[in-house]
């Protein structure tokens, strides 16, 4: 067995949705073959067994660092870094038909995807993204390039090759046979790695684009499988009159319900325009929403009420939803989960709490976790848990092109105002280290 030992360690991570929990000058104890944080205590003394001292690598961490747990992205799209940062200037609809379906079609080249995706996965861990919600695309074998890329990372990969078979261009749409075919035949190459931190997910791109028949198959294909499912709900006005015009259901949310796709194990996108019947439906079959309000305010859809949401007791993880989301960073998102519930309180519902910076920090971490089942491996830094860590280095946080004359914070301030500072001020620069299941993989 070999072993990580971490000594002088600062930790910060979500106990629940509203305690933030520093722990200071640890001592961490990480089984690399099992991934487990066995031990968290004051002193190297507490650890009883000497074989995994004497098996151990030793970190001793500086007063300017601290570990937190890595982050989760709960939605995105990986071929459409492609074009991360440019056509923000449509809503949903017209975005998709005008730069996601021509850069999407592209992926039918496996020379582009590869290009594409390997930035793509990248631009992500290098933002603290450890376990990430991918869409694909309608292609087989780009999608499971992607896969492999992933996998060669050493990221936690959830990945969906996407399915549409009708309402998009006739160059961007599938016959919905190959779909299913195309989707089972994903399914079985990623479960034939037998990597434990990699899933096939079941991915109808959203209703308007998906016939019943696909619907109805896809959901059976989840069943029998046991495999998540993830898909787009409620998030522009305009697709919602769509999907009533399409569908003669109650709502939108009931179109997935019918058609069998609705359960513990899938992760809705979006959902700003609900209603209370539809939260209802949601929270009985034990779904979850991601909520990304960088792409919502990016493609002028709204704002996602998540304080109702919490109240509800539903389950919510952050997504970056890029390119919709013009950045990879769920730390940004954080920061946009906070705003946007901050102008929801001032111009839509006055009696309303917006988020705090605790409770984004839960969302990112032990929501997103719990979104994607994985809430007993991964989200904080319990003992028993997977050691899903970053280290941050805060030393240079204000002015990052000056390092030698940048004063020490800690001197002046508390590990709770430092932590604020990063995710206020910080980015990539600040994280010098990244860890997925006990192994460093940046
Ligand atoms: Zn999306």
């Amino acid at each position: 067995m070999s072993y990580l030992i971490f000594q002088n360690a600062n930790l910060i991570h979500s106990v629940d949705l509203n305690n933030l929990q520093i722990l200071e000058n640890k001592t961490v104890l990480v089984n690399q073959d099992t991934g487990i944080i066995e031990k968290i205590c004051n002193h190297i003394d507490e650890i009883s067994d000497q074989s995994c001292i004497n098996n151990a690598k030793f970190y001793q961490l500086k007063s300017t660092q601290f570990l937190m747990p890595g982050l989760v992205d709960t939605h995105c799209h990986a071929p459409q870094f492609f074009f991360t940062g440019t056509g923000l200037d449509l809503p949903l609809l017209e975005w998709l038909d005008k730069y996601t379906f021509p850069c999407e079609s592209k992926f039918s080249d496996l020379n582009f995807a590869k290009k594409v995706y390997e930035k793509s996965v990248k631009s992500h861990l290098y933002c603290g993204t450890t376990t990430i919600c991918f869409f694909g695309t309608i292609h087989l074998e780009a999608t499971k390039l992607l896969v492999d890329i992933i996998e060669k990372s050493g990221m936690r990969g959830y990945v969906g090759k996407v399915c549409m078979d009708r309402n998009s261009p006739d160059w961007y749409r599938e016959e919905t046979q190959k779909s299913l075919e195309d989707t089972k035949n994903f399914i079985d190459y990623v479960l034939s790695k037998q990597n434990p931190i990699l899933k096939p997910v079941v991915t109808p791109r959203f209703a308007p684009t998906c016939s019943s028949q696909l619907m109805l198959s896809l959901a059976e294909i989840s069943e029998s499988h046991n495999i998540p499912v993830q898909t787009h709900l409620s998030e522009n006005v305009n697709e919602v009159k769509w999907v009533k015009e399409l569908f003669s259901s109650e709502s939108y949310t009931a179109v997935y319900d019918t058609h069998g796709l609705l359960n513990d194990r899938t992760v809705l996108a979006h959902c700003i325009h609900l209603e209370d019947d539809e939260l209802d439906l949601i929270k009985k079959r034990g779904a979850g929403i991601s909520h990304c309000p960088t792409s919502n305010t990016s493609l002028q859809s709204g704002i996602m009420p998540t304080r109702k949401y919490l109240n509800k007791g539903l389950k919510i993880g952050l997504g970056t939803d890029v390119a919709g989301g013009f950045t990879p960073s769920i730390i940004h998102v954080i920061r946009e989960c906070i705003g946007v519930s901050k102008l929801y309180r001032s111009f839509v519902k006055s009696d309303e709490e917006p988020i705090g910076l605790s409770e984004a920090f839960y969302l990112a971490t032990i929501g997103g976790a719990q979104l994607l089942g994985l809430e007993e491996k991964i989200g904080n830094f319990s003992e028993g848990k997977e050691f899903d860590a970053l280290l941050i280095d805060f030393s240079n946080i204000i002015h990052k092109n000056d390092d030698h004359h940048e004063p020490n914070f800690s001197d002046d301030h508390s590990l709770r105002e430092i932590f604020e500072k990063f995710i206020y001020l910080g980015d990539d620069r600040n994280i010098k280290e990244i860890y997925v299941k006990g192994l460093r993989i940046l």
